[in-house]
């Protein structure tokens, strides 16, 4: 079908890092793009004012309080934008008939049911909630197939990735003469650090990347490479690849996205400037290209590209997350849900640096790998796994 005049997106996650670059780019694009709805867990002020600025039809907040207290904000403010609350409202504008693209930039496993049900109803998804694919890998790739949509990656190396593949590069990497995806990793802000230094980082140090400006969840998973780890789950699924086949580089600069090598020797690489509003613009104009508002790279400031093996000893993450992947089933999902209590435990103090790799490990140990065929085995799986992980934060 042609595409309509302008679309109408729906951004799952607005107020957080990857909303907020995608309402930037959409901006730039009034012809092109109209907001169908905003939504945010409880950043109620910051969710209001993005409902001025670009007057969505529907606002969702995670509770009916916040709700209320929206829905009377915008009533003063004169806007007809509906309110809604809870995990059914986003639901809801995720599959909503009017809307054409959904933007999944809910952070962990909050983001599934929505995306899911966005990939269900044919929009084109343009992820950036990894978490979401790590969990229900197999589940979510059937689904995709089974609605014909349009899934772009938003992940800045499996977007680089998508655009080193074949244009039609389904049926498997090796038909199209792809030996090896090379994901690139910066090496998050403790590359090089010793075990030692390691234990004793805290959530502020964990937080500044040298690159990239992210969420709170994200940077933490870029620091311990599990960010890294869910990458390779992710790449798996996405472009049906197995995890051999699958190199971690660590490129510091973070200006190579990522590559693709291919059986006659060639290697194609994505560069751009770190930001991530490139990676949104091409999902959302895909196959056109539209400006994003990113510096063009100049090459002679970067100056050098260096590329170095992965410290597996010193960040357990990657290890653990193959690991997973190879298991299969439900064991990703375990993987994720363990990662996503032992994270939010080492923001709030509670665990330090190098315990989350630990808690991860023994949340594994204990739990059995069941598969995954259908959606309630995976949620809950995701579920007792993040008991097990509290159990053994109290008890500890
Ligand atoms: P963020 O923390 O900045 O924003 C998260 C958004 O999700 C916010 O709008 C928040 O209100 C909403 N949210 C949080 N918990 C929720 C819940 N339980 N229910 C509903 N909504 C909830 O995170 P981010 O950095 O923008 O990352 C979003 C996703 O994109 C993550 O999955 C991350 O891995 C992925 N991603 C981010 C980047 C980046 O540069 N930030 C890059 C690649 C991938
Ligand atoms: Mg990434």
């Amino acid at each position: 079908a042609p595409a309509p005049a302008c679309q109408a997106v729906t951004v799952l996650g607005a107020t957080g890092s990857i909303g907020t670059s995608t309402l930037d780019v959409i901006a730039r694009h009034p012809e092109r793009y109209r907001v169908h709805a905003l939504t945010a867990h409880r950043s109620r002020e910051a969710l209001l004012a993005l409902c001025r600025r670009h007057r969505p039809a529907v606002a969702v907040l995670g509770d009916e309080a916040d709700a209320a207290w929206l829905r009377a904000r915008l009533a003063e403010a004169g806007l007809a934008t509906e309110v809604g609350a809870g995990p059914e409202a986003l639901v809801e504008v995720a599959e909503a008939p009017e809307v054409d693209a959904v933007m999944a930039a809910i952070v962990g496993a909050a983001g599934l049911l929505p995306t899911l049900a966005a990939v269900r109803a044919g929009k084109r998804v343009l992820l950036a909630n990894k978490e979401a694919l790590v969990m229900s890998g197999a589940l979510f790739m059937e689904a995709v197939k089974r609605s014909g949509t349009t899934l772009l990656p938003i992940d800045s190396e499996h977007n680089a990735i998508y655009q080193c593949l074949p244009v039609e590069h389904r049926g498997g990497l090796a038909r199209h003469g792809v030996t090896r995806l090379l994901l690139t990793a910066s090496g998050g802000p403790f590359r090089g650090w010793s075990a030692d230094r390691l234990a004793r980082v805290t959530p502020e140090q964990a937080c500044a990347h040298p690159n990239w400006s992210m969420g709170r969840k994200i940077s933490v998973d870029s620091a311990t490479l599990m960010n890294k780890g869910l990458e390779l789950i992710e790449a798996c699924w996405l472009f049906d690849a197995h995890p051999d086949q699958v190199q971690v580089v660590v490129h510091p600069q973070s200006v190579i996205h990522s590559m693709a090598a291919y059986s006659d020797g060639s290697v194609i690489a994505q560069l751009g400037n770190p930001d991530m509003r490139t990676p949104i613009a091409y999902g959302l104009a895909w196959p056109e290209r539209i400006a994003a508002g990113v510096e063009p790279l100049d090459l002679f400031r970067v100056a050098r590209l260096d590329f170095e093996a992965p410290d597996e000893v010193a960040f357990p993450c990657l290890r653990l997350a193959r690991e997973a992947m190879a298991a299969g089933g439900t064991a990703p999902a375990v993987l994720n849900a363990a990662n996503e209590v032992a994270v939010e435990a080492f923001l709030a103090g509670r665990l330090g640096f190098t315990g989350i790799a630990d808690l991860v490990e023994r949340v594994r140990d204990g739990r059995p790998v069941e598969a995954a065929d259908d959606l309630e085995t995976i949620l809950e799986a995701d579920a007792r796994a993040r008991h097990a992980a509290r159990e053994w934060l109290a008890r500890r």
